[in-house]
């Protein structure tokens, strides 16, 4: 909570929270259990819920339950973006189509409409600290010039003060950072040369 609140303090608009459950991603993280304790300790922050997950469907609920005010689930493991979208809202909470460093555009093209953020990675999910994949800037830049100025569209992995720039000048304006604010020394400066107002 005392980490969550200095980078909320430094200027954070929103918590990002990572569910790895070992099958979709080769580690694991945490479960409802700890969203909720963030939750609780934090009950005005807003938790941005990314379930790297096989059974997205399986922890809708558990997170809804747990705080969460927003779930981003992952192409690859969707059947029906349109059934998903409806269950998430239907919990009281926004809408996240990811896609990871391998998976084509295309397929954030043809389902993101009905979401409400879009999300690229940037590194192949499952540990922090990893480096950032330059080419995934073509596809948010696609995705910026197919749904518009108004979409949100996220990149998460390996985002900093150095390679914002890049993400920011690709379409990008919902950056996700871990290392680079957690681990700096003053994230507030940290937060700021993300943003690119330093
Ligand atoms: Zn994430």
């Amino acid at each position: 909570a005392s980490d969550a609140q200095r980078a909320l303090d430094a200027g954070a608009d929103l918590l990002h929270v990572d569910i790895m459950d070992g099958h979709f991603v080769p580690n694991l993280s945490m479960g409802p259990a700890v969203c909720g304790a963030v939750h609780h300790h934090l009950p005005e922050a807003v938790l941005d819920v990314h379930l790297m997950v096989s059974d997205p469907a399986a922890y809708l609920e558990p997170f809804a339950q747990a705080g969460a005010n927003h779930l981003t689930v992952h192409a690859e493991v969707v059947d029906d973006p349109a059934a998903m979208v409806s269950r998430i809202h239907a919990l009281g909470c926004t809408a996240g189509l990811a896609i990871n460093p391998d998976t084509p555009v295309d397929v954030m093209i043809d389902a993101g409409e009905a979401f409400d953020l879009l999300l690229v990675m940037s590194v192949h999910p499952g540990f922090s600290g990893q480096r950032f994949i330059e080419s995934v800037c073509e596809k948010t830049q696609a995705l910026r010039s197919h749904f518009g100025p108004q979409a949100w569209i996220q990149m998460d992995g390996g985002v900093g003060p150095a390679t914002a720039a890049q993400a920011r000048a690709a379409g990008c304006n919902v950056l996700v950072s871990a290392s680079a604010i957690y681990g700096a020394d003053a994230p507030q400066a940290a937060i700021s040369q993300i943003r690119g107002i330093a």
